[in-house]
């Protein structure tokens, strides 16, 4: 048998052990009651996170749709005016060309500034017996609408190195050569403007031409020693012109001065440039021959007033020292890269 102490120390034993757990027990309930209490405000948060988000998604939702109606408005808008473009009348424009140093990059600076003209044929015309490589690689590159030809200028047409530009015509059987192909064409509207490689064009100027109904007529800068050479208007109308070489001259004006309706040619299928027009004589001569008047003539840009192509010319390149730099070091440019 136990000593009676024993069961004693056990009973107190016990009823302590009992007293304890009751005392904690409030203690442990409390602290499981803040859990859940922590818990159900985690689950408040995330519902109203959940709620506010799918509102926010529900926002932006309404906001792509509205995109997407606005986007479909503009795709719109934007074959609209593609249609409106290709609606325009069609710019045919006759280059000459010929191989010089310059001639890539007189090309470069023209293209991009076409690539700005909606509704417009690029006509290429080198002044070559064959199409170079160089003019074939730069046109397939160009972006542009174009016809590449060639025709070579005869050698007694020629201008050598030492002549003054004035001596001889330059580009004549090239612009006729894109007239003739323009002929050749089943199109009966459009305007035809000849515009040489190493002009300088305002946008505006091809703007100006496009509904030309006989022939079109501006001034043109730095021409003719001269600011610039431009009709003469009086009345709205075309009376003489502002030219120092030979103003009596029936239309005294440079080839970049003046565009014409593609018709004129159609009904006037043997005009063309004469190689024997005369000094400043060339155009005075085709218009002549398309039939036209003074009083036909359409003066533009704001009656004449502004200037918006000029004469510029390409200041030639001297490349004196590719000899020197051979003899000096053995070596120089590096003939397979194109210049
Ligand atoms: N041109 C040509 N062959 C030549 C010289 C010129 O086809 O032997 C072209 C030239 O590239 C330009 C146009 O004819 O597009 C007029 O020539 P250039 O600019 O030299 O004449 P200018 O500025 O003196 O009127
Ligand atoms: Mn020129």
């Amino acid at each position: 048998m136990l000593p009676r102490k024993f069961i004693y120390i056990y009973l107190c034993g016990t009823v302590a052990a009992f007293v304890w757990i009751f005392i904690n027990f409030a203690t442990w309930c409390t602290d499981n009651g803040d859990e859940i209490d922590l818990e159900k405000k985690k689950v408040q948060i995330f519902q109203q996170k959940y709620e506010s988000q799918k509102n926010d998604i529900e926002v932006l939702r309404r906001q792509l749709d509205e995109l997407k109606v606005e986007l479909r408005r503009a795709e719109t808008r934007l074959s609209q005016r593609d249609n409106d473009l290709s609606s325009l009348p069609k710019i045919y424009l006759i280059t000459p060309t010929h191989t010089r140093p310059e001639q890539k990059a007189d090309l470069t600076r023209l293209s991009y500034t076409l690539r700005h003209v909606p509704n417009i044929h690029w006509i290429v015309i080198e002044d070559s017996p064959s199409k170079t490589v160089l003019v074939k690689k730069f046109l397939a590159g160009c972006k542009l609408s174009y016809t590449h030809l060639n025709v070579a200028t005869p050698e007694n047409y020629k201008l050598k190195e030492s002549d003054p530009n004035w001596l001889k015509p330059r580009g004549v059987l090239q612009r006729n050569a894109g007239i003739d192909w323009i002929q050749k064409q089943p199109q009966t509207k459009g305007v035809v403007y000849f515009a040489d490689d190493d002009n300088t064009y305002d946008l505006q100027v091809f703007e100006e031409m496009r509904f030309t109904v006989k022939v079109s007529v501006w001034p043109v800068g730095l021409v003719g020693y001269l600011w610039y050479e431009s009709p003469v208007i009086k009345n709205g109308k075309v009376s003489g012109w502002y030219t120092y070489w030979k103003p009596n001259r029936k239309f005294a004006m440079d080839m970049a001065g003046f565009a014409v309706n593609l018709r004129l040619f159609k009904e006037n299928p043997s005009a063309v440039f004469h190689m024997k027009a005369g000094r400043g004589n060339l155009e005075s001569d085709l218009l002549t021959q398309l039939g036209v008047t003074m009083d036909d003539l359409e003066p533009k840009a704001s009656g004449c007033t502004k200037v918006l192509v000029w004469h510029t010319r390409t200041e030639k390149s001297s490349l004196k020292n590719e000899d020197k730099m051979l003899k000096l070091y053995g070596y120089n440019s590096d003939k397979t890269i194109e210049v």
